[in-house]
């Protein structure tokens, strides 16, 4: 067998995504608790769950794999990772790797994405009006033609626009539009995690310190903000690499070698990227980019993973690599 699954989770919740103008979890970014277990359950029993470390031992060593072999992994470093996902991976002794990101640990900061999405939930606006919300009308541009906010459908097109478009700029231009964003929406430009929807909730130091003294499991880096390591160069991408690794070895003691890019899409890095993580010891780095992960076409740089709960393909993924490909 030569095609390993390596799964990417996000989050694990115990509530439903909110209904009506709330848009919280409409992406079902964090899987339900029941369905999370199930899939943990029916992959222990069939499969070999490997850790990340194993893994790229296994990719030097070139070894051909006589069983279905799967790896799970979660980016960014949600909270409840820590007190939903973690008992299910101990029940099933499954290893795992968290990949977070540290600034939003250490100052305990909802991510961007979030933050958007609580702004477009607490918005009273009904509807944008190009001509006196010209920075959301820029961000749309001309491919969303409804401008109902009263929708859900409709909200979620336009914010989905607006995370895409966001997600291709220099961190110092999206604050920029995050700040006039919100003041065209006329709701606060952040938010606290106490305050907001558990489902927002990142991950404490000391949650993560408990995480690594169960040896199933590696912590690895994510970057500091979740910021799109390929639009930063020079000082800045070093601070964002280095920065995000320094905060690791400070809090838990070491760095893992493991590591994964914010969003992960062939556009979200390039050479000079993969360049500064190997100077900072890094040894393994997934995309997100939907696959099976394979020694012949990919390497320990851009070796791709199924995504669960956001992307729908990850069913019949994971039901055909259950079945035997
Ligand atoms: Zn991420």
């Amino acid at each position: 067998m030569k095609k390993i699954l390596v799964l990417l989770y996000h989050g694990v919740t115990n509530f439903k995504a909110g209904e009506n103008n709330n848009l919280r979890n409409y992406n079902a970014k964090h899987l339900s608790k029941t369905i999370f277990e199930d899939q943990i359950e029916q992959i222990s029993k069939s499969c070999n769950v490997i850790s990340t470390d194993e893994l790229i031992k296994n990719w030097q060593a070139k070894i051909e794999y006589k069983k279905p072999t799967v790896v799970i992994t979660f980016d960014d470093g949600f909270q409840n990772n820590f007190s939903i996902a973690k008992p299910i991976l101990e029940k099933y002794k499954v290893p795992a790797t968290f990949y977070i990101s540290t600034g939003n640990i250490t100052n305990q900061k909802i991510f961007w994405v979030d933050t958007l999405e609580i702004m477009f939930t607490d918005t009273v606006i009904k509807e944008i009006v190009p001509k006196n919300m010209p920075f959301i009308s820029d961000l749309i541009s001309k491919d969303i033609q409804n401008l109902t906010l009263e929708s859900r459908d409709n909200k979620i097109k336009i914010l989905d626009k607006i995370k895409q478009k966001l997600k291709l700029c220099h961190p110092k231009k999206r604050n920029f539009f995050l700040e006039n964003v919100a003041k065209e929406l006329e709701v606060e430009k952040s938010y606290s995690i106490k305050d907001s929807h558990q489902d927002y909730s990142v991950l404490s130091w000391d949650e993560l310190k408990k995480i690594k003294s169960n040896s199933l499991f590696t912590i690895g880096g994510h970057s500091r903000w979740h910021n799109i390591l390929s639009k930063l160069k020079g000082q800045e991408l070093e601070e964002e690499i280095y920065g995000s690794i320094k905060d690791i070895e400070n809090n838990l003691g070491s760095f893992s070698g493991h590591y994964a890019y914010p969003e992960g899409q062939a556009e979200h890095f390039n050479l000079e990227t993969i360049k500064i993580l190997k100077k900072y010891g890094v040894k393994a780095c997934p995309s997100a980019m939907q696959g099976l992960a394979e020694k012949n076409t990919q390497n320990l740089f851009n070796f791709k993973r199924v995504m669960v709960g956001i992307d729908q393909t990850s069913n019949s993924y994971l039901k055909k690599y259950l079945n035997g490909i």
